[in-house]
């Protein structure tokens, strides 16, 4: 990729991040190795698109080490979930076998598997020595009649987030447009009531929480003609350009993907999030808004109206057992408030949250909802986290896995709220798992136990016959008397 390339990327207008510096979100200080390159980046992006066959064209460690590292779930295919690497080695590179490798590499992709379509992702190595990966796709695809799709995101142009707005890129450039949506199917039509189609960007489907909220969209008559990424296939990309609106769902990371389409197609676009009842209600009015069908309008208010409804019922027993908890929010960008939505919405109270990675316009959200005390912390190390929970008095910590062993070490209360989770919080519905796992976890009988003193650490008095024998050896031993003495008070 050209450096005027990335650079373009970087200087992305619809991000507000943008205002400050064209840096596509922070930059890793030097020694900071745990953000994700941009190879991670645009592989965790794409990922998800389940039926395609993503091959990393690299030696084995970067394939090796992000491999099925997110909980996103597919209903069906499960191609995303095999690892396909080119494995470059020393003898390759000096012999100048990469290209071939990658070419063998998408022939035996397409024989053993005949996938949609196959993405190759380009890493540090091939593009160092200058594999031409664009070149390859280009000549696969007409060999195979297969779209082969190159993702250029050696890890050493950038961050995880550049790398996610790569992979973004490569779908606009690449894959939308590229074919027409079904037609609707009969039995999903419904007399009186309009389809609309929208796409979703930036969701995951982590730990399956879109299932949640997919259900609602139906009845609306609200169409998903794709998710990118979670849960999609290779078909939906292609006819994102024909939704009515687009969501940007909890992530800034794939704002050129919205600002592209309404560009080049005309489709409006809002920021949501589908994480507790306030925010989830919010969402389903704007796609009511940015349609502006009356009649979907009024559908919306009736549907919020009676989902709220027996939502809160469903919470009010476990509402009662985490009323007034204090919580340590730890997480970036979008989440830091929409998160905090979700758990004032439980009668939590959240004490501090995380602002490392969120804009001035996230800042704003959480002094309105929190008030103009709150406790941001722009420096997540684990002294900061365990110095405010202390001083804020909070009863549990809820951040990504990374933190789970700060928290635990200190024996706090810990609750994975990133996207290696096994749970799903989204919707309506995700409420109710998320005060689950938060009663779960804050009323484990683990933190009494290992609060407790260990059995050495107690000083016990000793009984009867034990002082008989100590006076006995005291007896006999003059020198430790003083000591004996002193322990029999
Ligand atoms: S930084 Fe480069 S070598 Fe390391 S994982 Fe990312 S792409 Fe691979």
């Amino acid at each position: 990729m050209k450096a005027s390339e990335i650079a373009e990327l970087l200087d992305e207008p619809a991000c507000s991040h943008n205002k400050k510096e064209k840096s596509g979100c922070s930059k890793p200080k030097p020694g900071a190795t745990d953000g994700g390159c941009a190879f991670d980046g645009a592989q965790i992006a794409l990922l998800p698109i389940a039926d395609v066959a993503h091959i990393v064209h690299g030696p084995i460690a970067c394939a090796g080490s992000s491999w099925d590292n997110r909980g996103t779930r597919s209903s069906g295919a499960e191609l995303y979930r095999i690892g396909m690497t080119t494995d470059l080695t020393e003898q390759d590179i000096i012999m100048g076998r990469a290209e071939k490798r990658l070419f063998h590499a998408i022939k035996q992709a397409v024989e053993d598997y005949a996938p949609p379509a196959i993405f190759v992702y380009n890493t540090c190595v091939p593009a160092l020595i200058g594999d031409d990966i664009d070149a390859i796709c280009k000549s696969a695809t007409e060999r195979w009649n297969v779209p082969v799709v190159p993702v250029d995101a050696a890890g050493f142009y950038g961050t995880k987030n550049l790398g996610n707005r790569i992979a973004g890129e490569a779908m606009v450039k690449y894959v939308v447009g590229t074919r027409e949506p079904d037609p609707l199917p009969e039995a999903s039509v419904r007399p009186g009531i309009r389809v609309h189609d929208v796409n979703l960007v930036g969701e995951y489907n982590i730990a399956g929480e879109f299932w949640y909220v997919l259900p609602l969209l139906d009845e609306l008559g609200l169409r998903v003609l794709c998710t990118l990424s979670g849960d999609a296939r290779f078909r939906e990309v292609q006819s994102m350009h024909r939704a009515e609106v687009n969501m940007m769902v909890c992530s800034k990371a794939m704002l050129n993907v919205a600002r592209k389409l309404q560009e080049r197609y005309g489709t409006p676009w809002f920021e949501g999030s589908f994480y507790g009842i306030t925010d989830t209600s919010q969402s389903l009015r704007d796609f009511a808004r940015l349609i502006n069908d009356p009649d979907l309008t009024e559908r919306t208010e009736a549907l919020i109206e009676r989902e709220e409804k027996r939502i809160r019922a469903e919470l009010a027993p476990w509402r009662a057992r985490l009323e007034g908890k204090r919580v340590l929010l730890y997480t970036g960008g979008v989440k830091s408030w929409s998160v905090i939505s979700a758990l004032q919405d439980l009668g939590m109270k959240v004490v501090a949250t995380g602002t490392k990675k969120s804009t001035e316009e996230d800042k704003a959200r959480i002094r309105e909802l929190m008030g103009d005390d709150v406790k941001m912390l722009d420096e997540g190390n684990p002294r900061v986290l365990l110095k405010t929970v202390e001083e804020y008095k909070a009863d549990i910590l809820i951040a990504g896995g990374r933190n789970m062993y700060t928290a635990l070490k200190a024996r706090i209360p810990f609750l994975d709220i990133n996207q290696e989770r096994e749970f799903g919080y989204a919707g309506y519905d995700g409420m109710l798992e998320l005060v689950r796992q938060l009663c779960l976890t804050l009323e484990s009988p683990v933190w009494e136990a290992v609060r407790r003193k260990a059995p050495w650490e107690i000083v016990r008095e000793p009984a009867g016959y034990e002082k008989a024998q100590i006076e006995s050896v005291a007896a006999a031993t003059p020198a430790v008397a003083p000591q004996v003495a002193a322990a029999n008070g």
